[in-house]
C-alpha cells in the first residue's frame, strides 16, 4: 500500500480539498498509472454533492473523476496488454465479475457486480470504496485500462473515457448514420461529443441549446443546425420529424418536448440523469410508436473501438485545462452551464499541493 495525493469531497456540502489517500500496489494482473489528465464529468459534481442520493448515495470522503489519462509506471507480472511508459486510459469501471452473461458479450457497463472508479465498494479492501481520478496515481486491473492512441492530444483525449464513450456507444446502438435526421439536446461535455459523433458518422445533426451563446461552437462542432430550445416555433418547425435524438441535460427539462419531435418509430435516449424523475405523458410515445429509453456509458471493447475512431477521425474534446486548485470554481461554472465544453485537469498541477 502507499499514499496518493487526491482532491476529494469530505460531505455533501464542502468544496473539494487535498486529501491523502491509500493506493494498493499492484497486484499480478493490476497496472499502476501516472495520472496526467482527468476530465470533470457533471456525474463527478452530481456524485460529489449527493444530488442521486436516492440512487446512488454518496460515501464520503469522495475522490471523483473517471475521465483518466496517465502514463504506466508499473506492471503486475501477469500483465500482457501493458507495459512501463505506455499511455493508457481509464472510464468510468475498474472491474466487474467476469462471468455473467454482460461480461462474457463485452458489455461490463451492464454487469450487476460492477465496480465503478469511485464509490463502489473496494474489493482489494484497501480503502472503504474505491477513490477516482482526482489524484497523481491510480492502480487497474488490466483488462479495465485503455490504450490512447498517441495522436490524440492527452488533455483532449481524458473526456473520451467517459462523455465520449457515453455518446458513442447509444449512436451505435440506434444506428445513427447518413440519411438519418438527429438531434443533440444540452450542449455540455457530452452534448459537443455527442454532435462530432453525429457528424462523423454522417446523419443530418441539429443540437438544441437553451444557450444561444453556443450557436456558432455548435455549427463549428458540425451541427447542420441550431434550436434555441426556449423558443416555441423554433421547436414547432422539427415537429414529428427526428429518427433519433440523444438527451444530454443534466437538470430537470420538459422531455415530452422532444418526444414530439420524433418520427414515427423514432427514439429519444437519456444519457443526462437529472436528479428527479422527468415527468412522461405516454400519448406523445403512443401515437407515433415512439420510443423513450436511456444508456449507460459503454463497454471496455467499445471505448476501445471508440477511441481508435476519434484517432481515425481526428476527434476529441474541446477542452478548457485548469489545475486541480480551480476544480470548485469549475464546478460552479458547470453548473452554470458555463463550460467549453470540458474541464480537463492537469494533474501536474497535484504535485505542489
Ligand atoms: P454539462 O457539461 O454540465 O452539460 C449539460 C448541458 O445541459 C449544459 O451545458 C446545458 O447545455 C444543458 N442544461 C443544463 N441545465 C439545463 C436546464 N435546466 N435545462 C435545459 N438544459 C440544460 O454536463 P455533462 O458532463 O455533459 O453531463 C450531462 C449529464 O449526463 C449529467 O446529468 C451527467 O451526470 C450525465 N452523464 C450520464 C452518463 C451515462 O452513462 N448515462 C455518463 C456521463 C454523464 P445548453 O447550454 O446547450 O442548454
Ligand atoms: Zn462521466
Amino acid at each position: 500500500m502507499y499514499e496518493a495525493k487526491a482532491y476529494s469531497a469530505a460531505n455533501s456540502a464542502l468544496p473539494l480539498a487535498p486529501i491523502s489517500i491509500p493506493r494498493r500496489d499492484p497486484t499480478e494482473r493490476d497496472v499502476q498509472i501516472e495520472i496526467l489528465f482527468c476530465g470533470i464529468c457533471h456525474s463527478d459534481l452530481h456524485y460529489a454533492r449527493d444530488e442521486w442520493h436516492d440512487v446512488m448515495p454518496a460515501v464520503y470522503p469522495c475522490v471523483p473523476g473517471h475521465e483518466i489519462v496517465g502514463r504506466v509506471r508499473q506492471v503486475g507480472s501477469a500483465v500482457t496488454k501493458f507495459k512501463t511508459g505506455d499511455l493508457v486510459g481509464v472510464g468510468c469501471l475498474v472491474d466487474s465479475d467476469h462471468t455473467c452473461d454482460n461480461c462474457r458479450s463485452g458489455e461490463e457497463q451492464f454487469c450487476p457486480n460492477q465496480v465503478l472508479t469511485y464509490g463502489s465498494p473496494d474489493k482489494h479492501k484497501t480503502a472503504p470504496v474505491t477513490y477516482g481520478g482526482y489524484s497523481d496515481s491510480i492502480v487497474v486491473d488490466e483488462r479495465f485500462v485503455l490504450r490512447i492512441p498517441a495522436n490524440i492530444n492527452l488533455a483532449a483525449a481524458a473526456p473520451l473515457l467517459c462523455a465520449g464513450i457515453t455518446t458513442y456507444s447509444p449512436m451505435r446502438h440506434w444506428n445513427v448514420s447518413k440519411g438519418k435526421k438527429v438531434g443533440v439536446v444540452g450542449l455540455g461535455g457530452l452534448g459537443h461529443m455527442g454532435v462530432k459523433f453525429a457528424h462523423a458518422f454522417g446523419a443530418h445533426t441539429v443540437v438544441f441549446t437553451t444557450s444561444p451563446n453556443k450557436t456558432d461552437d455548435a455549427c463549428r462542432l458540425g451541427a447542420d443546425e441550431v434550436v434555441v430550445s426556449k423558443n416555441a416555433d423554433e421547436m414547432k418547425k422539427h415537429a414529428s420529424s427526428f429518427d433519433f435524438i440523444l438527451d444530454c441535460v443534466a437538470a430537470p427539462h420538459d422531455i415530452n418536448a422532444y418526444i414530439n419531435l420524433l418520427a414515427r418509430d423514432g427514439n429519444i435516449t437519456m444519457v443526462g440523469a437529472p436528479e428527479k424523475p422527468l415527468p412522461v405523458a405516454v400519448f406523445g410515445l403512443i401515437v407515433g410508436r415512439r420510443s423513450f429509453s436511456g444508456s449507460p456509458i459503454g463497454g471496455i471493447a467499445e471505448t476501445q473501438e471508440m477511441l481508435d475512431f476519434c484517432s481515425e477521425h481526428n476527434i476529441a474534446a474541446d477542452v478548457e485545462v485548469i489545475p486541480i486548485q480551480k476544480v470548485n470554481e469549475a464546478y460552479e461554472r458547470m453548473a452554470r452551464s458555463d463550460v467549453k465544453y470540458r474541464f480537463s485537469i492537469d494533474m501536474a498541477s497535484l504535485k505542489s499541493q
